[in-house]
């Protein structure tokens, strides 16, 4: 080791226990701060203590964690980031508190596609934006997000705001496929056959197709299947309707995220690529993708009955790096056509 990086590994483990009572270089712990609740992820933390040895240090919020890690800077006690989404995902990236992962493991199970092309962020699981679909209303089985935009389709469609992240990461997609031109285009029919105002959130979205409002809904996968199994009050909502994976014409569905990050000054960083790897394994992928109701990133894991039985997902081919980049112009869109108006 030269003498800069012993005064430098000095220098963190010194402020690592300052300035945290649990943190130490290297040791046998690794911290996580997430979005995803804990009540989610705790067992899977379990195993992975249980698995290693090493014990996992939580931080839950449902916001501001990157802001936090970069106040925290250079003695920020975090190691990984669990995040939902590329929208947050590359926020995360955005604000600088991330380094590559380095994972020849990460690399070889997570397909390239759901992985950033520098290393700042891998996918763990994916969750698709789909259509409740009344079932009474709505005979069809198929049909693509391009359909959408089709004038056939007015007054029947439901949405939340088209600046959710949910929403901006289907409408960078859009951009990132067929340019800005056709997107704005393509906005603009979609707006013109809302029903109402973009409102709530997806599970509204259910609860107003079941109500008659609207036949075709946008929602995410997992919130069907919560709806559907875990929550009595909404049962009906989702009773009411029925999943239908759209495509892009001639592609795949929409797929979005959930991810993970090292941090930038990562005190524990091996046991953090230890963890990140481990969330890659095929027992984590089972008890994780099961827990959230996702798509498992790594290939022969099972997917929860409730979710297989929407039918099988064919997932857009487009990187979700090139889909991030678009994500600025779709917010831009989404103004620009008075889209929530
Ligand atoms: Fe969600």
């Amino acid at each position: 080791m030269s003498r800069i990086r012993v005064l430098a590994a000095a220098a963190a483990i010194a402020s690592a226990t300052v300035l945290t009572t649990s943190a130490v270089a290297d040791s046998g712990e690794v911290n996580v701060y997430t979005y995803r609740e804990t009540k989610l992820i705790q067992p899977l933390f379990d195993a992975f203590t249980k698995d290693s040895g090493i014990k996992v240090n939580v931080v839950s919020a449902s916001s501001g964690l990157e802001q936090r890690m970069k106040a925290e800077g250079a003695n920020s006690p975090a190691d990984v980031l669990l995040t939902v989404d590329i929208g947050r995902i590359d926020e995360a990236v955005q604000a600088g508190v991330t380094q590559p992962i380095k994972s020849d493991v990460i690399d070889k199970i997570v397909p390239a596609q759901y992985r950033d092309p520098d290393g700042h962020w891998a996918g763990i699981s994916m969750r698709a934006r789909v259509i409740y679909a009344s079932k009474d209303r709505v005979k069809q089985d198929t049909i693509t997000y391009e359909d959408l935009a089709d004038p056939k389709w007015k007054g029947k469609i439901c949405i939340r705001s088209g600046q959710h992240i949910y929403n901006n990461a289907l409408f960078a997609a859009y951009v990132a496929r067929h340019g800005e031109a056709k997107a704005e285009e393509w906005l603009r029919g979609l707006k013109a056959n809302l029903a109402q105002k973009p409102s709530g959130g997806d599970r509204e979205t259910a609860r107003d197709v079941a109500a008659g409002k609207c036949d075709l809904g946008i929602g995410n996968t997992y919130y069907w299947a919560l709806m559907m199994n875990n929550d009595p009050d909404k049962k009906s909502w989702a009773e009411a309707t029925r999943v239908i994976l759209p495509t892009f014409a001639g592609d795949g569905t929409h797929v979005n995220l959930s991810g993970v990050l090292l941090a930038k000054n990562a005190p524990n960083r091996a046991n953090g690529v230890k963890l990140i790897e481990w969330l890659a394994s095929e027992k984590a992928q089972q008890l994780y993708a099961d827990a959230n109701y996702e798509y498992p990133v790594r290939a022969g894991v099972s997917v929860n009955p409730t979710i297989a039985g929407y039918g099988k997902l064919n997932a857009d081919t487009l990187p979700i790096a090139k889909i991030a980049a678009s994500r600025k112009a779709a917010s831009t869109l989404v103004d620009k056509v008075g889209f929530d108006n």
